[in-house]
């Protein structure tokens, strides 16, 4: 795993030339008084390191003559090792993650200028930690003060995203074995959790059965909060309660996935509770069911991100007008997003180290995104009957028995050198098969 970083390192190193690239681990993250939540490093950081402790800092200087990696970390403290666990500390963290130079986090203002002073730009991303912008927008500021007496130093700071992000938007033999991992554990919760399902149970037990498969198969966790909402909860896209006791002849929505070593699966099925779609769940079941299968037939490489989500779009509006919830010329209600009360979503994204992964969708207006081999992103249609959406002057009255249903269908996608790869395919979403 270590020679995966030091090539990721590597790579990042060739396109950043004369410049010094840093990168900040995430900060704790406060649950309540002096209670932290658990430590979850800063996806970027753990792309390039592995390193998986707080308060460190990693500085890539590729025109340094012997530290082109080097890692300021918490040193060694037994009396604090024994309160809040295991530290690496700074001689493992040559040993273990291969710096070539390790120093104390207490040391970085006084042996970060060394490495700054000789390069031409400062790669770094203005993250969250406000405080530690700061201080290097101090070190810059100062550079810049004694910049002519040297004649160096960096005039400049870049952010890191371009480069790392379309680096992180392809993914690596290791990275996919992590994604397969991630998406298996998903794939047996949610089987189980169709078979547990049944009325008069709450939407949290359904929740626990499927973060106790999580954790039991060695996952850190849930992805994100686990979405467990029955009837019209389902159209809250959101919806994180988890509190309900659901009832026969009402759909369930879960969108729930897990976090393996970092990386992360997302699905989302819908299916009746008490086992059998009534007519009109059906019918708008079949239509998501019919957009997901179109949007992904078109996940292949060579062809324009956007092309997913138009996809989906247009077959869910030709549904919705033949069903009379729409009313209108297709092209035109597409142009205007007339399905928007319905749709409100995109069709998917990245997914990675983090659920809604880094990468950009297109580089500017009317220039997508290709797809190409290696890239994972979910395709996630749905359909939203919310109540009490009010009918617009050319728009139709909503029939009361469509209201309150919600569906949402979401797979994770490779994309393939031939076409695409459907990781999370083992949760059944066929009529007949979420029927019981
Ligand atoms: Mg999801
Ligand atoms: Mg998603």
């Amino acid at each position: 795993m270590q020679t995966e970083y030091q090539q990721r390192r590597e790579a990042l190193m060739s396109k950043i030339g004369h410049g010094v690239a840093i990168f900040r681990s995430a900060p704790m993250a406060v649950m309540h008084n002096d209670v932290e939540y658990n430590f979850r490093q800063d996806s970027d950081f753990f792309y390039l390191t592995g390193f998986n402790e707080a308060q460190a800092v990693a500085v890539l200087s590729p025109h340094h003559p012997e530290h082109r990696f080097v890692l300021f970390v918490l040193p060694k403290d037994r009396e604090q090792e024994i309160w809040s666990g295991y530290r690496c500390g700074v001689e493992a963290a040559k040993e273990i993650y291969g710096a070539d130079e390790a120093y104390s986090i207490a040391e970085l203002d006084e042996k970060l200028p060394q490495y700054l002073e000789k390069s031409d730009r400062i790669y770094y991303h203005l993250g969250r930690d406000r405080a530690f912008n700061e201080k290097i927008l101090n070190h810059w500021q100062s550079l810049m003060r004694t910049y002519p007496k040297r004649g160096t130093g960096p005039i400049a700071i870049e952010d890191t995203g371009p480069i790392l992000h379309s680096m992180r938007l392809i993914k690596t033999e290791v990275e996919l074995e992590l994604m397969r991992k991630a998406a298996d554990i998903a794939v047996e919760a949610h089987n189980y959790a169709m078979k547990f399902t049944a009325p008069g149970i709450y939407e949290y037990e359904v929740q626990a059965e499927i973060e106790h498969i999580f954790r039991k198969r060695g996952a850190m966790g849930p992805a994100y909060p686990s979405i467990v909402a029955s009837g019209a909860n389902a159209c809250v896209l959101h919806y994180v309660e988890n509190n309900r006791q659901m009832q026969d002849n009402e759909l369930l929505l879960i969108d729930a996935g897990c976090a393996y070593n970092y990386y992360n699966s997302d699905i989302t099925r819908t299916f009746p509770v008490g086992g059998k779609f009534t007519a009109e769940q059906k019918t708008l079941y079949e239509l998501v069911l019919e957009a997901q299968k179109q949007a992904i037939a078109q996940v292949q490489p060579g062809n324009p991100y956007n092309l997913v989500h138009d996809t989906a779009v247009r077959i869910l509006t030709e549904g919705l007008v033949e069903l009379g919830i729409l009313k209108g010329e297709i092209d035109k209600l597409i142009e205007e997003e007339k399905y928007k009360p319905f749709y409100m979503h995109r069709t998917g994204h990245w997914l990675g180290l983090d659920v809604h992964d880094v990468g950009v969708y297109q580089h500017g207006d009317d220039n997508p995104q290709i797809l190409q081999p290696g890239q994972v992103l979910t395709v996630e249609p749905g359909l939203y009957i919310v109540p009490d959406t009010k009918p617009t002057e050319d728009q139709p009255e909503i029939d009361e028995r469509w209201v309150g249903i919600g569906i949402r269908i979401e797979d994770d996608v490779l994309v393939t050198p031939t076409g695409h790869e459907v990781l999370t395919a083992g949760v059944p979403k066929e009529v007949d098969q979420v029927e019981r």
